[in-house]
């Protein structure tokens, strides 16, 4: 979601006559975007802005220029005015629903005045989508964000405060969009929302439509060669979503659907509205309606009150689903969250250990996956240059990166390739 809103953030920014530049002491203008599902991520922020006031001081004494410092996305919704106090330097901070306003907010804080640091970290009324100006392909494969915030409030998760209640787009405004990105060179969409599955917006007659009469819709786009969603809940698997996996051939046999934790306890205490056999059984369909489908997730290891045995059941749901995929985590405390104030907190040491074991049984069956892949011929959409020469690097259905030697006039198609190596992260194939 953060790699589209940069993008948005990107468009506005091009249409105010700014250029992007990969250097900070060429940039009049120095944007954070920044995400606050783990701690690590918002200390992270700090000392990258610690990092670009330095160069900001700098570019001032050499040149004379002034540097406008801003942070955008989640932190900013979580730490509010925190953010000024912690680094008075930064001119503007906005919450991840206030990033269209950026424009204004610039006008306001010229580059030639001086300025109080200005902060907004309100839920707007009306939807940012409204404000932004159209947007092109952001390559062979775009992101589209279709629906934003959350109700499900997990006990862990500090999305429903920072992105706010669920909103969906309409129908028409996701499908116009889509039709862009293919109209101006992608080949393949991924629909976006913190709670993808739960998607609800309005057709053009303002009856309210689901996620699995807006892929059929999509899926018509003439041009389009794949679609992806992410990211969805289990509950809101909705049987007529199942389905879509069986009949729309362009969705790609692969889905994050995160589960957290295998056991029923842990999962109670996270507020989750399933259970470890309610995901199972759902698992089951999506693999009856497409053989082939591969399956991801996300884990937390270390919840509060996590046991041996509950961390076993976590251990017993992956040998039952052998994900190709997943991105598992140690349980990270978030302020303001209710498990941040858990007294029944595991130790950092046994959170550790567990996330270790849990790691290496992942890796066991994303390898055995990859390996399973050799011999296979694979349509690959290639859409980044490798680091070798002549080298081009893709995603397979199943979201494996694949390396081949082709010619780079090849970037940006669907490819069939022949899967000749594989390794527990990439896959290396020839052209055939
Ligand atoms: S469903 Fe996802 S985004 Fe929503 S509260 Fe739970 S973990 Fe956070």
């Amino acid at each position: 979601m953060n790699v589209y809103d940069s993008s948005r953030i990107a468009d506005m920014l091009k249409n105010e006559g700014y250029e992007e530049t990969l250097k900070q002491a060429d940039a009049d203008i120095v944007l954070f975007n920044t995400c606050h599902i783990r701690e690590k991520a918002a200390e992270k922020l700090f000392s990258d802005l610690g990092r670009a006031h330095l160069i900001e001081l700098e570019r001032l004494e050499q040149t004379g220029k002034k540097t406008i410092i801003g942070v955008v996305g989640c932190v900013v919704q979580a730490e509010d005015n925190q953010i000024i106090k912690r680094a008075p330097f930064v001119d503007f901070a906005l919450g991840p629903l206030m990033y269209h306003t950026i424009p204004e907010v610039l006008k306001k804080i010229s580059l030639e005045k001086e300025h109080e640091s200005y902060v907004n970290t309100d839920f707007p009324a009306v939807s940012k989508f409204d404000f932004l100006p159209e947007n092109k392909a952001q390559g062979a494969c775009s992101y589209l964000a279709i629906q934003e915030g959350c109700d499900n409030f997990c006990t862990y998760c500090v999305v429903p405060y920072t992105r706010g209640a669920e909103y969906s787009r309409p129908v028409a405004e996701v499908l116009k969009e889509a039709r862009r990105l293919v109209d101006t060179g992608t080949l393949e969409i991924n629909l976006l929302g913190q709670n993808v599955n739960s998607y609800h917006g309005e057709d053009e007659n303002g009856k309210e439509r689901n996620l699995a009469y807006l892929l059929n819709r999509v899926a018509e786009i003439d041009g389009l060669k794949r679609i992806r969603y992410t990211t969805s809940y289990p509950a809101d698997m909705t049987d007529d979503l199942i389905e879509c996996h069986k009949n729309i051939d362009i969705l790609m046999p692969y889905l994050h659907l995160p589960i957290q934790s295998g056991s029923d306890k842990i999962l109670k205490a996270m507020n989750r509205r399933h259970n470890s056999s309610d995901y199972l059984r759902i698992v089951e369909k999506l693999k009856k309606a497409n053989p082939n489908i591969g399956m991801s997730s996300d884990f937390i290891v270390g919840f509060p009150g996590e046991t041996d045995a509950d961390f076993q059941a976590t251990l017993d749901v992956v040998n039952e689903v052998k994900y190709i995929q997943a991105f598992s985590f140690k349980y990270s405390r978030r302020p303001g969250t209710p498990a941040a104030v858990m007294d029944n907190q595991v130790e950092e040491k046994v959170k550790k250990q567990r996330l270790d074991i849990l790691q290496n049984l992942l890796f066991s069956y994303q390898d055995k996956f990859n390996q399973s892949c050799i011999g296979k011929v694979m349509p690959v959409l290639f859409d980044q240059k490798g680091r070798h020469k002549g080298q081009l690097i893709g995603r397979t259905p199943y979201m494996q990166n694949l390396h081949i030697k082709t010619d780079s006039a090849n970037i940006n198609k669907i490819i069939n390739v022949e899967v000749t190596d594989a390794t527990t992260n990439s896959l290396g194939g020839k052209e055939i």
